[in-house]
């Protein structure tokens, strides 16, 4: 049931699901697993009084097997190699902040999507990693089931063991579907957690100061 003409471009490679030490993305569907997320998205159709063979679903229990093994791509991703593979040496001990990097993730007691916004800080130790790899590694454990607390922690070790800095503070505000569209209580609401380490601990100052930096 390959239909070439799809205006996306996606490929299947076993051979790259098979490692889960990767660090580049790339579009990968796993044939086998497409056909399986697509047999019970159509039983799924049925059991909530839907008709999967008419013609708006017939394409949809396809769509939606893709659409989930993208927004869970992160079990494919080595986080840690992705922060190493552009490590510097440098005598940099000034606070670098990265602020506003976009979250998409979705909660694993609903398997509804969550999102917001991260920031992520840290105080370097003699080295320091290229800019673009800290919302890559934000991104890897976001494209994973996840709740918003353990998302902020891990992001902070990963940091943490890779670069072994002064300090590692991040920030995450999410909204959650899963609050906002059951139940009327928490439409707006946005959770705020976060996590931090060594000198954003011990200091009142640096945290201060980057929670400046973050405006809050
Ligand atoms: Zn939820």
């Amino acid at each position: 049931m390959n239909d070439n003409r799809n205006t996306d471009n996606h490929h299947t490679d076993d051979s790259e699901l098979a490692s889960p030490q990767r660090y580049e993305r790339r579009d990968v569907y796993h044939e086998a697993t497409t056909e399986r997320l697509a047999a019970h998205t159509r039983d799924i159709l049925s059991l909530i009084g839907e008709d999967p063979e008419r013609e708006g679903l017939l394409k949809t229990p396809e769509r939606v097997a893709k659409a989930q093994q993208f927004l869970t791509h992160g079990y494919q991703l080595d986080p840690e190699a992705i922060l190493r593979s552009a490590l510097f040496e440098e005598d940099y001990a000034q606070m670098i902040v990265v602020k506003d990097i976009e979250v998409y993730s979705m909660c694993e007691h609903h398997m509804l999507p969550f999102f917001g916004k991260a920031h992520v800080a840290y105080i370097p130790n003699g080295r320091i990693v290229g800019l673009s790899k800290i919302p890559r590694v934000v991104d890897v454990f976001a494209r994973r089931l996840q709740v918003q607390e353990r998302l902020t922690i891990q992001i902070r070790d990963a940091v943490e063991r890779v670069l072994q800095p002064q300090g590692v503070a991040v920030v995450i505000e999410a909204q959650h579907l899963c609050m906002m569209m059951r139940g009327a209580e928490k439409q707006n609401s946005l959770t705020t957690t976060s996590a931090m380490s060594g000198e954003f601990l011990n200091n009142i100052h640096t945290r201060a100061e980057f929670m400046r930096h973050v405006g809050r």
